[in-house]
């Protein structure tokens, strides 16, 4: 599903780039102008506190598109040691149980075999925190995000599962995941999975998505197993 990427041009690339970052970032920039005029209007001390939550969330969402597109211009260093996956999994899973909770959709871990792959803490973690977050996103009113790993010790690797009973894609749809700017939501960046995509891959690790429109996703990821106990 990469491989399209090959065919597209630096240059192209770059172009997009700059017209998508400053498009994507007038906007929130727009709304947080908007209340900051608005308090120097009135007095403001109860509005300020109804609407201080509404210019935090643009604020952050303005920091999260620039640190993706940094993230996309410049790549981390990373070192391949052991990490612990079932400790990554569970952090990451912790770190968006709240939004989750504000989704309603429960976040369900099959904490299976404690165990090592070969990787990078925080590459391991952006990439699961990219995808389990398109699991969520991919509800609508209410539903279940289940995560499981376990070990397959014949070929030497660690799966990861993520399965969502969102609102799943069309083939088409499948087929531009990880395309840079591709996206379905208003506010989404595009980028989440072509970042994880790369992450994954840098580490030796695999990632294949399947879905069916109307009934939800699975994500499948792979890192390298190294050890069994801790
Ligand atoms: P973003 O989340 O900012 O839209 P991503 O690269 O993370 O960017 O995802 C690209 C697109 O892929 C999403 O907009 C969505 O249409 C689709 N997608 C990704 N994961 C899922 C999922 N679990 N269920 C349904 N659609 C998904
Ligand atoms: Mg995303």
């Amino acid at each position: 599903q990469f491989d399209e990427m090959v065919y597209m041009d630096k240059l192209t690339t770059t172009g997009q780039m700059a017209a998508s970052i400053a498009h994507e970032i007038r906007n929130p920039i727009t709304t947080v102008r908007g209340f900051i005029q608005f308090m120097q209007q009135d007095t403001v001390d109860e509005k300020l506190k109804q609407f201080s939550p509404l210019i935090l969330e643009e604020l952050d969402r303005t920091n999260m598109i620039i640190t993706n597109y940094l993230k996309l211009a410049k790549p981390e260093p990373f070192e391949l040691s052991n990490v612990n996956i079932d400790k990554i999994l569970m952090d990451s899973i912790e770190l968006l149980r709240p939004l989750g909770t504000f989704s309603n959709v429960t976040l369900e871990y099959d904490n299976a075999e404690n165990c090592y792959v070969k990787g990078d803490t925080q590459h391991i973690k952006q990439s699961l925190l990219n995808v389990i977050k398109n699991a969520i996103e991919s509800i609508d009113k209410r539903g279940v995000v289940k995560i499981s790993n376990l070990v397959d010790y014949q070929n030497e690797v660690v799966t990861i599962v993520i399965k969502d009973n969102g609102k799943g894609m069309t083939k088409d749809e499948l087929k531009q995941i990880g395309l840079p700017f591709y996206t379905t939501k208003t506010k989404g960046t595009g980028l989440g999975s072509m970042i994880t995509n790369r992450l994954i891959r840098q580490l030796g690790g695999t990632i294949d998505y399947e879905s069916e429109l109307g009934k939800g996703t699975t994500v499948t990821i792979t890192f390298q197993l190294v050890s069994k106990k801790s």
